[in-house]
């Protein structure tokens, strides 16, 4: 079984292989509260994400109201809403009726108000703006842009050779505070790790190699143990650095 999904992932020609990385990287980055999107075309940035944080402790923000009884708290709006009950209260003469009415059942008047009612506590369901859990109302809006390079394992005669590479040119090094390389690599169990490294990470662990011809030639190759991932390592899962 195992050995045949390895062969899949393998057999993925280059192209697809990258945006097989590019995928498994939106897939992380949502499971960190990102929201993922593609450019239209493909220049060097792979993906662009946001995220909406409260602006004082750094919480993810709900930017869709909720909906919430007045009276006891309870929360309707992921799954109760069916159990919102539609009470409409005539205007009139102050009966209140259950369901889809459009008379008074009293005074025949078509002067109804709405009132969703908890069916907990029979109190008013109202829609309120997210609230942090720390108190705040104040939220922010944070944009990255992200190149994503994916590596599998490199083999030599049919053997592997534990060693990831990643390829990296002068026209990759967008100098904006806002830009992050994450890097996807696929083991022998097809399991991705990522390297998650600011511009500046980048520049500082590559050294001396960033002056060098090969990498002005776009001919730098960055070999690395698949075990640790060398001076790389220290990369490895570094979501909080996008924050
Ligand atoms: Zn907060
Ligand atoms: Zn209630
Ligand atoms: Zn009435």
């Amino acid at each position: 079984m195992r050995k045949k999904k390895l062969r899949e992932v393998e057999s993925l020609s280059a192209k697809h292989f990258s945006r097989y990385g590019e995928f498994l990287v939106s897939f992380e980055l949502s499971k960190h509260g990102w929201n993922v999107y593609s450019p239209m075309y493909d220049e060097y940035i792979d993906l662009l994400i946001h995220k909406h944080v409260c602006k004082v402790c750094g919480r993810t923000w709900n930017l869709t109201p909720a909906l919430v009884c007045k009276k006891c708290g309870k929360d309707f709006s992921k799954t109760q809403k069916n159990r919102i009950i539609a009470k409409k209260i005539c205007a009139d003469c102050g009966h209140e009726m259950i369901g889809n009415k459009t008379r008074c059942e009293k005074c025949k008047s078509i002067n109804l108000l709405n009132q969703p009612t908890c069916d907990k506590c029979k109190g008013e369901v109202e829609m309120v703006s997210h609230v942090c859990e720390c108190g705040r109302k104040e939220y922010m809006t944070k944009f990255r842009s992200v190149q994503v390079k994916s590596s599998r394992i490199e083999h030599k005669d049919g053997k592997s050779k534990n060693t990831y590479a990643v390829d990296m040119k002068p026209r990759d090094l967008i100098k904006d505070k806002s830009h992050f390389y994450i890097w996807c690599l696929i083991d022998h169990n097809d399991k991705p790790h990522f390297l998650v490294m600011s511009v500046e990470d980048f520049k500082k662990t590559m050294g001396d190699s960033l002056k060098g011809i090969s990498f002005f030639k776009d001919q730098d190759r960055q070999h690395f143990s698949a075990k640790d991932f060398g001076k790389w390592g220290k990369f490895l899962n570094k979501f909080d650095k996008l924050e």
